[in-house]
């Protein structure tokens, strides 16, 4: 099958009850794991390329990789979505290049650092609905900021100081007609997001579980959500790394989520640790060995673990024969 519309993963997600883990990819062993995990646990999936990402690996390598991906596990529904379209010039190239799915960020300026007003917001992200929608293509949009910064992108703000206003919210759904919703809630980007394990006050669930209430029928986007494990952190200082303590979000706060309305739970650290782990490890133990397949395959198949434990922790296992995608043109028609 070709690539899906996200909108309809999260619609049949909903539908079912569960959550769908997005999890970014730079390269050719991350597609492959997260393809591997998908097959294992019979999930449909969203593989996510920042900007970062895209100017890592191209556009062309990127999409043709994940037509290979598509060709090679035709049972499985795979979404290919853009994280955090800085501008709608950044989100029309990828609907050009076969993106399936964009994320508007207009909840930072076009500098991707800078918080930006409502009304830029409502502006930019409508814009991109309208040329999204007509070829099928679904949008992820923000309000509220998140914390940290990834991959350049993000205001470098701690995740607690522009919190997601429900009110807000409500008429940001309304003008823009997006089809997901992005909010902040306390997560952060990166591996630092909690300084001790989360709590009411520094995790806001009661926030999103509002924001569900006021929006029942919206797909809620849980970004930040890696849970960075202690023992994901602790091969890496075992073999010479140097992490610094930190805490992520619980999975058992993430499913608390998927019961309120979450359907997309953005994942990345837990991946580029579990990878950068497993290399470590070849390295400390194997310093003669130098072939980068004697270390990407250990990268692999550890990424591949992780993704297969949150597939199922998600819920979504299991799931990628509920339905027969549909064209991106039928989508659209429906947007009408
Ligand atoms: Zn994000």
């Amino acid at each position: 099958m070709p690539l899906v519309s996200m909108r309809q993963v999260l619609d049949e997600a909903a539908k079912g009850g569960y959550g769908v883990g997005a999890f970014n990819v730079n390269n050719m062993e991350q597609i492959q794991a997260i393809m591997e995990a998908a097959r294992e646990t019979k999930s449909p999936v969203i593989v996510q390329a920042s900007r970062g990402a895209r100017a890592y690996a191209q556009d062309r390598y990127l999409t043709h990789l994940m037509q290979a991906a598509v060709e090679l596990y035709p049972e499985i529904p795979v979404v290919m979505h853009l994280d955090h379209g800085n501008s709608v010039a950044t989100c029309k190239s990828a609907i050009e290049q076969g993106f399936t799915s964009v994320m508007m960020d207009g909840s930072l300026t076009e500098d991707g650092k800078t918080p930006s007003s409502f009304e830029y917001n409502v502006k930019v992200t409508r814009e991109i609905v309208q040329i999204a929608h007509a070829k099928g293509v679904t949008v992820e949009g923000e309000i509220g900021c998140l914390g940290g910064i990834e991959d350049g992108h993000g205001a470098g703000l701690d995740g607690l100081s522009h919190l997601t206003d429900p009110d807000q919210a409500v008429e940001f759904v309304k003008q823009t007609g997006l089809d997901a919703l992005a909010i902040a809630i306390g997560t952060s980007h990166g591996a630092y997001k909690f300084t001790s394990k989360p709590t009411g006050e520094t995790l806001k669930m009661n926030r999103l579980i509002e924001i569900h209430n006021k929006l029942p029928n919206v797909h809620l986007v849980m970004h930040g959500s890696s849970s960075v494990p202690k023992d994901l952190q602790d091969v890496i200082n075992q073999y010479g790394g140097k992490l610094r303590p930190t805490w992520g979000v619980p999975v058992e706060e993430i499913q608390l989520g998927i019961k309120n309305g979450v359907r997309k739970v953005n994942v990345d650290t837990d991946n580029r640790l579990a990878i950068t782990g497993a290399i470590r490890k070849v390295f400390a133990e194997t310093p003669e060995k130098f072939d980068p397949r004697d270390y990407m395959k250990p990268a692999r198949e550890a990424m591949k673990k992780v993704v297969a434990l949150r597939m199922t922790q998600f819920g979504q296992a299991g799931h990628a024969a509920d339905y027969q995608p549909l064209p991106l043109s039928e989508i659209a028609k429906r947007y009408n």
